[in-house]
């Protein structure tokens, strides 16, 4: 219960012995242990990363006493079976895989199909293991379009299976209106790993399934009415020529437009992992583990606070590993462009500006507005705004970069999960994604000191403040979510080759440790969201990219 495995095999031994059977030792003090984990993480009093270690302790005790047991069939897996997967064009799992551990120490049998799982994969999988239930999963927003193509498959095969949803970009929304209506089985979008065991056991109760059915279909049917009424009264967007005439004006001849130091691309890696730790930031950390705060703060919460410092010291723990055994290698690529926008998009040019050498397309804000916050440019944003126009006789610059802390994380969490350990696999992930986003505040910091901030010199809070000056927008966030935009990237930097650093079909960084973005140098620079364009701007979008209308379509529909 307390997730110590430092004496489990000589407890189990002496455990088979009072016991007589592998099976009920299993089914008895094992099974009893996990039953209080599953109680006190379903009440509250315990959290994910605890779970996931006692998790480690019965997958040690079985891992002991499977190879003595002859023929008896454990009941271990008695709830039920689930196969889960990330799906096609997407590498993420930390969170698939926490439920996957949290599910399979609740009684129930997990086929983790793993990453970029093809829809005829899944439902290969479900018919042979007889799957009382599919889970899918996915982070970046192209998934849900894989999500919805699952979902109707799934109904022309004619699967009776309940469909669970969850990642960061899934929503209740987005699941009641683009995938519940295309299969006739529940479909749930499951927020948290806390609550996968209580709607599970739901569902395969007779009783609590059909009042657990009735209202999901209702909170389902309510939320498809809402939609629809909101279509219906339609949404006001000024025009797209409208937008683009009352853009923010931003004043380029002030805005202190600096030549670089080097147009070259560089390619650039730590000396070691520990140059990194000042640019880390740690809050999110403890967000993949489930515990919800800010670090340090989050030490002195009432509930989570003794949790989260023995996570934080877990994690050192795994950090110093990583960076006594030299396994991870984190690194980036970047480069610096003379460039001119032209209404939504920018152009880039060879350092003699002779040439044309590359074109960036951005989106731009186009639901009517009637306020804006005082001092802000607030109307019609787009990320072109940021780089001065041809006409303006100024030669502006603009950046991009990719960076990867390499396939070392997977490889070195995979080690760990063979060993039984799930906990310091998932923990490898989660500081992979950390260490990624730390080389990538190192290399921004790089490049704005050879930019235009050669004195800068903030604070580890500061930066994650970002005070510095300028931004870097990452393709299929909110101000930039056509994640299809990395394809110029990776043209431009050769991202592969520089780093191995690659794109999948559906444009998800593999490795999954990785992040990628463009650099705005404006001191007036910020994020923000496009939100909802309208149908001449898609139209529009479509021609620049050459692309048809369906595509764009798709790449935007889910955000
Ligand atoms: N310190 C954080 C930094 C990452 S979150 C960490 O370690 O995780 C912030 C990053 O997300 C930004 O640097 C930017 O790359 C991206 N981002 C945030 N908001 C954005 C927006 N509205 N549009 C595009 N990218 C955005």
């Amino acid at each position: 219960v307390n997730g110590i495995d430092a004496e489990i095999v000589n407890d189990t031994a002496e455990a088979l012995k009072k016991y007589e059977s592998p099976l009920r030792v299993i089914e008895g003090p094992l099974m009893d242990g996990m039953k209080v984990v599953g109680e006190l993480f379903g009440s509250g009093k315990m959290f994910l990363p605890q779970v996931v270690k006692s998790a480690r302790v019965m997958k040690r005790a079985v891992g002991y006493l499977e190879p003595l047991m002859a023929n008896e069939k454990s009941a271990l897996t008695s709830q039920g079976t689930i196969v889960i997967a990330t799906v096609k064009g997407d590498v993420h799992d930390i969170g698939k895989n926490i439920v996957s551990v949290v599910l399979s120490c609740n009684g129930y049998r997990v086929i983790d199909l793993g990453v970029m799982v093809s829809c005829d994969k899944i439902i290969k999988a479900a018919r042979e293991h007889n799957a009382d239930f599919i889970g899918l999963s996915g982070l970046i927003t192209p998934s849900l379009e894989e999500m919805i193509f699952n979902a109707q498959e799934f109904e022309r095969v004619g699967f009776q299976t309940p469909l669970l949803i969850g990642g960061a970009t899934t929503s209740r929304a987005h699941t009641a209106i683009k995938i519940a209506p295309h299969y006739s089985q529940p479909t749930v979008q499951i927020g948290d790993a806390s609550l996968v065991v209580g709607i599970l056991n739901q569902l395969r109760n007779p009783t609590l399934r059909t009042e657990f059915v009735a209202k999901l279909h209702e909170q389902q049917e309510v939320t498809r009415a809402h939609h629809l009424a909101q279509n219906q009264r339609g949404r006001k967007f000024v025009s797209l020529n409208e937008a683009r005439k009352s853009r923010p004006s931003f004043d380029f001849a002030s805005a202190d437009v600096q030549k670089p130091q080097s147009l070259e691309r560089i390619i650039a890696e730590p000396t070691s992992l520990q140059e990194l730790l000042p640019f880390l930031d740690w809050s999110p950390l403890f967000w993949a583990w489930g515990l919800k705060g800010n670090f340090p703060k989050i030490f002195e919460d009432p509930k989570q606070g003794a949790e989260a410092k023995q996570l934080f010291a877990d994690a050192q723990r795994v950090l110093k590993m990583l960076v006594d055994r030299r396994v991870l290698k984190p690194r980036g690529v970047a480069q610096i462009w003379p460039a001119q926008s032209r209404d939504d998009d920018i152009f880039l040019f060879d350092e003699n500006k002779k040439y044309n050498i590359g074109r960036f397309h951005f989106l731009r804000q186009q639901a009517e507005k009637q306020t804006s916050k005082a001092g802000e440019p607030a109307r019609y944003r787009c990320l072109a705004d940021l780089i001065a126009p041809e006409e303006s006789g100024i030669t502006d610059y603009m950046g991009a970069f990719a960076v990867t802390t390499g396939p070392e994380v997977e490889l070195s969490a995979c080690e760990y999960r063979d060993k039984k350990d799930d906990f310091t696999a998932i923990m490898i992930k989660a500081l992979g994604d950390r260490l990624a986003e730390a080389c990538t505040e190192w290399l921004h910091f790089k490049v704005r000191r050879s930019w235009y901030a050669p004195d800068e010199n903030f604070t580890t809070q500061e930066l994650i403040a970002e005070k510095y000056r300028g931004v870097r927008p990452a393709p299929g966030y909110p101000a930039c979510p056509d994640h299809s935009e990395k394809k110029e990237i990776w043209r431009l930097l050769d991202v592969k080759n520089a780093i191995g650093l690659e794109l999948t079909e559906n444009y998800a960084m593999n490795p999954p440790s990785s992040v990628s973005g463009f650099y705005f140098a404006h001191p007036m620079a910020k994020y923000f969201m496009v939100g909802p364009i309208g149908p001449d701007q898609i139209e529009n979008y479509a021609k620049r990219k050459n692309l048809t209308l369906n595509q764009v379509q798709k790449l935007l529909a889910s955000s």
